[in-house]
């Protein structure tokens, strides 16, 4: 297939993470063994620099009955209210001007902007279970892909002061119509907030884990821009956030746009992001060679001598680095989790059963998946470490903490 975004032909490969299933898929004890296999396969554009996959999971398959949720973290809802915050002062945003969500979830973004005062909000979000929290949760949400078809039908010409997109810009397979539907319905005056991990620390920090179908595109500042500018929009405002991991926050307006000033900040992130060109993408897929080497031999080893071994979380991502490193239901014996959608199922390929996070049953190790609340978890379970269990840090160096 040819480039996502500019439709090039001259793709490389970068890493080969070979049939993986959908991670999204928890399984039912019934559908165990039954799961669907995909290619994963990372490769970049030496046209647009873009990084991609190459093969797509119908999104009917990954986003129509999902169960992640935003809310479920502290530094997530944080993270949201300082967004919100923020925008609503460097962009004058009033009671009543119109912020739309795209993806918006359990509706954790836009409760910060009603928190901040403004009224007229609306969430789209297609996956059934979650669109219906965020009803619940007071936030007016259509049921539906954001396309540009879903925009002409729902919101006027330049009518949207604010579209919020926040890790969902590498979602779409629809992505240029989605862009176009931005396009259409975004105020002269409007902006776009996109909020997406940077391809430049998941090299820094070996996030490999990031890599997963739902996952279609991993952006640097530049082939963000390459790909807004086939759309006459312009990222004028980014800066850097340690939220999952590392992520940029870029705000975007027309070119010829009132808001399109360029910041210092902008700048600099801009400079910084000449270093993450193919050779270093090949050298992070090397080192990921390396730590899948050494994580296998630490827990074999552990498992040997007798030690417990869970995962702590289950999140998609952790199913990538399950299933490239290999490891299985024979090294780790069941992942702990507080999202009940997910207790009580199994995850993908591994099939290491999902069970509830309780004081009462504790491992001598865990592997902590969700390595990007790696603060948060290791400061909420320090009475735990105090009784002796470890935690094992898989990025970007394995550390026993
Ligand atoms: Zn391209």
């Amino acid at each position: 297939m040819n480039c996502r975004s500019c439709n090039s032909d001259k793709l490389v490969s970068v890493l080969d993470l070979g049939e993986q299933p959908w991670c999204n898929d928890f399984l039912s004890e019934d559908d165990v063994g039954n799961e669907n296999l995909y290619p994963l396969h990372l490769k970049y554009c030496k046209d647009c620099e873009l990084l991609q996959l190459n093969y797509t999971v119908p999104k009917e398959v990954m986003f129509g009955d999902h169960c992640y949720l935003s809310g479920v973290t502290k530094t997530l809802r944080q993270h949201f209210y300082e967004v919100a915050e923020e925008n609503c002062a460097q962009f004058s945003i009033s009671k009543n001007d119109l912020v739309v969500d795209i993806g918006g979830n359990d509706g954790t973004q836009l409760q910060q902007y009603q928190r901040c005062g403004v009224q007229n909000v609306v969430n789209v979000e297609c996956a059934k279970r979650v669109s219906e929290i965020s009803k619940q949760n007071g936030v007016p949400t259509h049921t539906d892909y954001f396309n540009k078809h879903f925009v002409e039908n729902t919101f006027g010409e330049k009518s949207v002061k604010l579209f919020n997109a926040s890790g969902v810009f590498f979602h779409l397979e629809e992505l240029h119509s989605v862009i176009e539907g931005i396009k259409f319905a975004l105020r002269d005056d409007g902006v776009l907030i996109v909020q997406f991990m940077y391809a430049g620390t998941m090299i820094e920090k070996l996030n490999f884990d990031t890599i997963y179908h739902e996952h279609l595109c991993y952006y640097t500042m530049r082939s963000l821009t390459n790909l807004l500018k086939q759309y006459d929009l312009e990222i004028f405002d980014a800066y850097y956030s340690e939220i999952h991991s590392g992520s940029i926050i870029a705000k975007i307006t027309h070119s010829d746009g009132i808001n399109n000033v360029k910041t210092d900040r902008f700048y600099e992130l801009l400079f910084n992001d000449e270093k993450y060109n193919l050779e270093s993408f090949l050298d992070f897929s090397k080192k990921i060679e390396r730590t899948r080497f050494m994580l296998k031999e630490l827990l074999t080893m552990l498992k040997s001598d007798g030690k417990k071994i869970y995962a702590y979380g289950a999140p998609a991502k952790g199913n990538t680095l399950l299933n490239y490193f290999q490891i299985d239901n024979t090294l780790v014996d069941k992942a702990v989790e507080i999202n009940e959608l997910k207790i009580g199922n199994y995850l993908p390929q591994s099939h290491i059963p999902i069970t509830k996070e309780v004081d009462t049953d504790l491992p001598d190790y865990y592997l902590l998946l969700s390595h990007n609340f790696e603060e948060e978890i290791l400061k909420r379970n320090q009475d735990i470490r105090d009784k002796g269990v470890k935690f094992i840090i898989p990025f970007p160096e394995i550390v026993i903490k």
